[in-house]
């Protein structure tokens, strides 16, 4: 049990020399940590302490970004907008546990399988030693000459095929036991592999199906010697949304773009949420140009979506930086040109489309 005595101990500015880098470096963290958090007004809850711990060890660049820029804008670390960047950087570990859990229903499933193995060979000995009982009765009955003989033969078989029948019903119970854990492992494997894949809001692909499927498409687009383009897309002033109206109409604002995304992009393309208010739409077999006039079709739809708070029209618009893939490109090259697209859009006045230019060699 934690003790006064424990929390007390004051601690030396620098860290022992017996420390392991890893110990040194979590003991200078630790050291700012609180003076940190305290002078800025941030509350110490366990989220905020491990997100400025991460923040502090610079462990996450983007998260550093993040925080840097609600720092900037003087942002309340009260326990919703913590929680949501809780969600937003650490829920890949979330999905490590659901895949812990997954190997786990496997594991128990391999020692199910061994089970039932053990049953099926069991069944199977009996199944022989009761073939090899029938055999040997079915000869001996030929060689009874009263019937007094044959009750003792009658009796052993009634008694060997009862034993046959519960082995059967138990061979039949594990079968249906394994049936039932096979089922509901399927349903639970396809639900988890949903769920990993898809922005749970906007029901859009997530960050993590992006990077784990671009590469395939741009394989494809090379190999197949046909355009790939990609449109990358930010909300323009969302902040002030959630500011004006609140966080639910933020969200709900999220849900209607975002449909109106997956809906441009038709069957083929990707629709992805890249992260917060970012979006991103792959389209294979679009050229830069066709792209472009995909964006713009998107920017409109978006700009007179009647999107309503409180009966009065929210003013939605979006910025977008179309890029198309150059063969032989990595993703990241790929996606920062579609990027630097989208800020010179939002450089040059926000609800616009601008292209991206190829990178130099
Ligand atoms: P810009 O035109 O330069 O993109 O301005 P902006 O206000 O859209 O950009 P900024 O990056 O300053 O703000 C983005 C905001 O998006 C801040 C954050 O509160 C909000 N946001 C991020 N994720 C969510 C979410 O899931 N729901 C809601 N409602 N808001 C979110
Ligand atoms: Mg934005
Ligand atoms: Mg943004």
């Amino acid at each position: 049990m934690l003790n006064k005595n424990d929390i007390d101990i004051p601690l030396p500015d620098t860290a022992p020399d017996d420390l392991t880098e890893e110990l040194a470096q979590s003991y200078t963290v630790v050291k700012k940590l609180l003076p940190f958090m305290v002078k800025r007004g941030i509350p110490a809850s366990p989220k905020n302490y491990r997100l400025f711990y991460d923040y502090l060890l610079y462990s996450n660049p983007t998260l550093n970004k993040t925080i840097n820029e609600l720092l900037d804008h003087n942002a309340k670390f009260y326990s919703k907008l913590s929680m949501r960047l809780y969600d937003h950087f650490y829920n890949s570990e979330a999905f490590e546990m659901k895949a812990a859990a997954i190997s786990k229903a496997a594991a128990d499933f391999i020692d199910m399988s061994a089970e039932l193995e053990n049953g099926l060979s069991m069944a199977f000995t009996q199944t022989s030693h009761y073939q090899k009982i029938l055999t040997d009765s079915s000869k001996q009955m030929t060689e009874v000459a009263t019937p007094d003989e044959l009750q003792p033969l009658l009796d052993e078989l009634l008694s060997e095929t009862e034993t046959a029948l519960a082995a059967n019903d138990d061979l039949f119970s594990r079968i249906s036991e394994a049936n039932q854990i096979i089922a509901s492992l399927k349903a639970e494997l396809k639900n988890q592999t949903t769920l990993a894949l898809v922005d749970e809001l906007t029901k859009l692909y997530n960050r993590r199906h992006f990077h784990a499927e671009a590469p395939r498409l741009m394989n494809l687009a090379a190999k197949k010697a046909l355009p790939l383009s990609a449109i990358m897309l930010d909300l323009d002033f969302f902040k002030r949304i959630n500011d004006a109206w609140g966080h639910v109409h933020g969200d709900k604002v999220l849900v209607i773009c975002a449909a109106a995304i997956r809906a441009a992009g038709e069957e083929d393309g990707m629709a992805v949420r890249m992260g917060g208010e970012e979006f991103l739409l792959m389209c294979p077999r679009l050229n830069l140009h066709q792209a472009a006039l995909k964006a713009e079709e998107i920017r409109l739809a978006i700009q007179d979506a009647d999107i309503t708070a409180g009966g009065e029209r929210l003013p939605v618009t979006v910025s977008a930086g179309v890029a198309q893939y150059v063969p032989g490109e990595d993703l990241k090259t790929f996606i920062d040109r579609a990027d630097k697209a989208l800020y010179q859009a939002k450089r040059e006045g926000r609800n616009t489309v601008r292209m991206a230019v190829v990178a130099n060699k």
